[in-house]
């Protein structure tokens, strides 16, 4: 159990250890899409979100006004983690996500953040295990066609940990349909949880390490229970969750589609059926990419597949742009002079491509939304690399 001022006391410390390093060189601002998509304010920008914190403490302000800015200067950010690759490759190597994340900790932790819609996010967790507040028992609806193994009853040698949004968005309930079925097709022997609760990176992100520390408790324990050798996710958010943030789960191999998408296609594993002639253009999730450095297995799986030809955006890899659906952002609009979604669609019509394949359900929300809002659904669609695969197997 932490002991809440003991906790307090080392979050301010590690947000001003690290600050007071900062050369002020601004190296940071060059590659963060929240400084692109604002108005142009130091403070909407890596550094200047750091300095906010870090004074909010040193002068110790109180004013209700100045908590509010700092809620939404601190909650705005899209935890992309471009900023601390910059600072490392460039500068000081501040970890500014670090400061940042302990910063949004301490003011959930004395009642001032994160911004309403995303107070909605973390109760609906406590709630009913999932940010969107559906019920748990709808969780497994999409597959209630399809003859899958329900863990931990039946045994299985991997979970394929779905994640909530592809289980409750019937939009994106597809990208599930389509692994499942690759799975199949390529027989491996998987299970889904019958009871799968909510990963909690949004509670991480969002500042709520009390929930995040009760939920990642009882995941594990599931996952341990359910006596699987892997777990295959469809986000790369629980992805990094599970492999960088959750204990215990050291004998447990965990992947993200990606890999094991890559794996069979490398090993020609895969008999493709059909030729698919796209121009298709690949958006860098930010938790595959910027947080893990896997660019080139996606773009791979892509090529394999016959008759498509591969393109790339003006700004691909550790440079992508993000989608702004990251770091609690799916449950509040920030004001954007331009969204980031719209900027991407665009750089993606620019490089000529019909489709823009996506490896995230988050990216995958957004940049539909996007593509809606600028009218551009003649012209381009968001697929997921997943159904580009099952498309190309003829599954
Ligand atoms: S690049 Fe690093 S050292 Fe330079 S302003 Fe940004 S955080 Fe500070
Ligand atoms: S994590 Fe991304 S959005 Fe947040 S400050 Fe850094 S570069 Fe900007």
């Amino acid at each position: 159990m932490l002991d809440y001022d003991e906790y307090q006391k080392k979050l301010e410390e590690a947000i001003s250890k690290s600050t007071f390093r900062c050369r002020n060189c601004n190296y940071c601002y060059s590659v963060c899409p929240l400084y692109k998509s604002m108005e142009g304010f130091m403070v909407n920008g890596p550094s200047g979100i750091i300095q906010s914190i870090y004074y909010y403490l040193k002068w110790n302000l109180n004013d209700a006004e100045q908590k509010k800015n700092l809620t939404e200067i601190l909650f705005s950010c899209t935890t992309c983690n471009a900023c601390v690759i910059a600072c490392e490759e460039l500068s000081a190597g501040i970890p500014l996500l670090e400061i940042i994340e302990n910063g949004r900790k301490l003011l959930v932790d004395n009642n001032i953040g994160p911004m309403p819609f995303q107070r909605n996010a973390l109760k609906a967790i406590y709630a009913k295990g999932n940010p969107y507040n559906f019920d748990s028992e709808n969780r497994l609806a999409w597959a209630k066609d399809i003859n899958i193994k329900k863990l931990p009853d039946e045994k299985a040698d991997m979970l394929y940990y779905v994640g909530c949004s592809v289980s409750y968005d019937p939009e994106i309930r597809n990208i599930a349909v389509s692994l499942v079925k690759l799975m199949k097709n390529q027989g491996t022997d998987f299970g889904v949880l019958e009871k799968e609760r909510c990963c909690s990176c949004a509670a991480n992100r969002l500042g709520d390490e009390f929930l995040f520390q009760e939920m990642s408790q009882q995941n594990t324990k599931s996952f341990v229970e359910s006596g699987v050798k892997s777990i295959v996710t469809t986000s790369p958010h629980c992805y990094n969750t599970y492999i960088k943030e959750y204990q215990g789960l050291d004998n447990i191999e965990i992947q993200h589609y990606v890999h094991m998408l890559h794996n069979w296609t490398t090993n020609k594993k895969i008999k493709f059926e059909k030729k698919l002639n796209y121009v298709v253009t690949y958006h860098d999730p930010c938790y595959l990419g910027k947080h893990n450095g896997i660019y080139e297995e996606p773009r791979e799986i892509i090529e394999a597949i016959p008759g498509v030809k591969l393109v790339e955006m003006k700004d691909n890899r550790k440079m992508s742009l993000c989608c702004g659906g990251g770091g609690g952002r799916m449950w509040t609009e920030v004001k954007e002079e331009k969204r980031l979604a719209n900027q991407r669609v665009e750089q993606a019509l620019a490089a000529g491509a019909n489709i823009l394949a996506v490896a995230c359900p988050w990216c995958h929300i957004m940049l539909q939304n996007a593509i809606k809002d600028l009218e551009q659904e003649e012209n381009i669609k968001v697929v997921d690399i997943s159904e580009l695969l099952a498309e190309a197997l003829a599954l």
